[in-house]
């Protein structure tokens, strides 16, 4: 009787702006990436691995709790789902996906530093991110969470200011706000989980892993 073969499990974002460079970067590895007639899973046809298409807001728990091996997401998603419990591991930057997560605020707003911000309901979707940066420059300030369309809070007076991701300045410039701290810098990232795989499939992770350092590197 022969073994049931266990397979691995990539979680890669199923449709926006890391969607199509992920996939570029497992076919880059050598993966041949088959679509089935299920949307959530794809197939590698040369290797036992699937790759699960989710959306980028899971890939860090997924990865963390063992159910992926590997994930690609933003190091501003991981940073803002990191928790006290295990935590998915990075294995390395990607050289894609680069944007800013900046505090910007209209031109009303006399802004002479991060004391500036005192008092002031900022709108972001990312909470726990933008806490620490306010913390560390030890400021005071309410925070309100928006799941998007973040930039036209002040103009709806529902925040004073705003923390969201930036890549071009251009959705800022469009909605008259100015950019005046870098909270963090972001690129994709390979994550990896704590636990090691299933029996038999150590070797064909470290192998991908390989690969997949080898496309990056030759991309400069
Ligand atoms: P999902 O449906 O998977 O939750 P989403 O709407 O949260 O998607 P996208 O807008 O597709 O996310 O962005 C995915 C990631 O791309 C971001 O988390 C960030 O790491 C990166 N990114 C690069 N440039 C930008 C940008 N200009 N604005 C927002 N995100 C960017
Ligand atoms: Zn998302």
């Amino acid at each position: 009787m022969s073994t049931v073969q266990g397979r691995l499990r990539i979680a890669v974002q199923k449709s926006g702006r890391l969607a199509e460079r992920s996939l570029d970067l497992v076919r880059d590895a050598g993966l041949r990436v088959v679509k089935g007639n299920n949307d959530l899973l794809y197939r590698i046809e040369n290797y036992p691995i699937d790759l699960l298409r989710v959306r980028d807001d899971d890939i860090p728990t997924f990865v963390a709790d063992g159910v992926c091996d590997l994930g690609i997401v933003g190091e501003n998603v991981l940073e803002e789902v990191r928790n006290g419990g295990p935590n998915a591991e990075v294995v390395m930057p990607l050289g894609f996906g680069r944007c800013t997560l900046k505090i910007a605020v209209p031109p009303t707003l006399d802004y002479a530093g991060p004391s500036s911000l005192e008092g002031l309901r900022i709108a972001t979707s990312y909470p726990k991110i933008l806490r620490r940066f306010l913390d560390e420059n030890g400021v005071g300030a309410d925070i309100v969470t928006m799941r998007g369309a973040v930039e036209v809070a002040p103009r709806l007076k529902l925040a004073s200011a705003i923390c969201d991701l930036v890549s071009t300045g251009a959705t800022l410039e469009a909605n008259g706000l100015m950019a005046k701290e870098t909270v963090l810098d972001s690129q994709a990232v390979l994550i990896k989980a704590p636990t090691a795989p299933e029996a038999g499939l150590q070797h064909l992770l470290d192998s991908i892993i390989e690969r997949m350092a080898g496309v990056v590197s030759s991309q400069g």
